[in-house]
């Protein structure tokens, strides 16, 4: 079974760590720090064997050009650490993808920061950023790093709450949730877990925001490629953005190379800087035979990133197909690898048990959306659940099929 950064083994925390995870909800009364659902779920699915559509991997490789360049870098020896900034073939590659698909102007010298994952490029981000106590605003559901990392930061987490069934923020909402107390405004979009493409007229107004509050925008666009029928909009993109955006991204998503954690983050050169220092005692470097094939990606022909935009978004339709036929009421999805589902409809209140009983009822397996918010506010999305459609097609047949047998009136 793959591993997952979404997996957590119950744990003492020790020193240090232990009042920043307490602060954050991260710990259990006894101390330790629970196995996540996530851990419960992927294991539910080894199991009892059940269709793992919990966890976000894609079950298929990416471009064989892309495979190939890792395998001839490590034949031509690029086998030790790169340069702190990233290897000059992706850094120049980012550069030249930035401008391509989004008219956008970066120095690969000084303006591109090479990272282990998105993953790296959020926490070193976060970390250079904010002072202790200083306020970062982010929407909820949200990606489940993003609590943490404010949390060891010795941030404040605000949230402004998506809900079903389009889950676009209520922009009143987020007018009052962006103050002077407001450091960072971490935007993910495409969104994970929603499936939400965020307007223009969304992404205008946290640009107005920022500069009102003098806040800095952080974009997490690692599904800038994975959008159906709409374009994606990097914020950096609009009036008087680009010199307080950092845009992080990655090459996972874009490459089905999760496992090899190439991210990058583009910004002013004074952000990077500030970012470098921070991130030169995490990781330092990362993944030197990688960063050139992932640099071989980024310079593919328009074609592949159409095609696999085109290829999920029939994947969708697929699972969506068969999420509405067993009588869930569905969130149609304009990007990522998800689709939220309400269990509601068919009898199901809480969605953390819903997904407990899931194998056993349909042999499938999926994730409650709690699992993507603070404990306070779960209850908003208790019976909401979210299910990956980034699997082979006939897999996803297989699921639908077996999701039908869910339909009340054939219980
Ligand atoms: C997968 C994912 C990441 C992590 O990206 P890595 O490159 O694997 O670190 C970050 N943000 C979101 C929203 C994701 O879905």
């Amino acid at each position: 079974m793959p591993g997952s950064p979404e997996i957590v083994p119950t744990a003492t925390i020790p020193g240090a760590w232990r009042r920043t995870a307490r602060g954050a909800g991260l710990l259990g009364e006894d101390g330790t720090i629970a196995a996540t659902i996530f851990a419960e779920m992927s294991a539910l699915a080894a199991r009892t064997g059940a269709i793992n559509l919990g966890q976000g991997f894609p079950d298929e490789d990416g471009p064989i050009e892309v495979l190939d360049a890792a395998r001839q870098a490590i034949t031509d020896g690029v086998n030790q650490y790169p340069p702190g900034r990233g290897s000059p073939v992706l850094l120049e590659a980012i550069a030249r993808h930035q401008r391509r698909f989004y008219g956008l102007g970066v120095d690969p010298g000084t303006e591109v920061l090479v990272t282990a994952g998105a993953t790296e490029a959020l926490a070193a981000t976060i970390l250079a950023l904010i002072e202790p106590g200083d306020e970062v605003v982010t929407f909820e559901p949200f990606y489940d790093a993003y609590g943490g990392l404010i949390a060891l930061a010795n941030g404040v987490h605000r949230t402004v709450r998506l809900r079903a069934p389009d889950f676009q923020p209520d922009l009143d909402e987020l007018g009052a949730a962006i103050t002077d107390r407001t450091r960072l405004i971490l935007v993910n979009n495409p969104h994970n877990p929603t499936g939400t493409v965020f307007s223009r007229e969304t992404l205008e107004l946290i640009v107005r925001l920022a500069e009102r509050h003098n806040a800095v925008i952080v974009t997490d666009e690692v599904y800038e490629h994975l959008t159906f029928g709409v374009p994606h909009l990097p914020i950096a993109t609009l009036p008087g953005a680009f010199e307080r955006t950092v845009t992080i991204s990655s090459g996972g998503k874009t490459f089905n190379t999760t496992g090899w954690k190439i991210g990058w983050l583009t910004a002013p050169a004074a952000l990077v800087t500030a970012i470098l220092a921070v991130k030169q005692f995490l990781t330092y470097v990362n993944g030197a035979p990688f960063q050139p094939a992932i640099a071989r990606g980024l310079d593919l022909p328009d074609s592949y990133f159409t095609g696999i935009a085109a290829a999920l978004q029939g994947k969708r339709d697929v699972l969506e197909r068969g999420l509405v036929a067993a009588g869930f009421a569905v969130s149609r999805p304009h990007g990522s690898y998800f689709i939220v589902a309400d269990a509601a409809p068919l009898g199901y209140p809480d969605g953390a048990d819903f997904c407990r009983e899931l194998p056993a009822l349909a042999g499938v397996v999926a994730v409650p959306i709690g699992a993507f918010c603070s404990p306070e506010h779960r209850p908003q999305y208790a019976s909401l659940v979210r299910f990956a459609f980034c699997k082979k097609v006939d897999l996803l047949e297989r699921a639908a099929t077996q999701l039908a047998a869910l339909r009340p009136a054939s219980r």
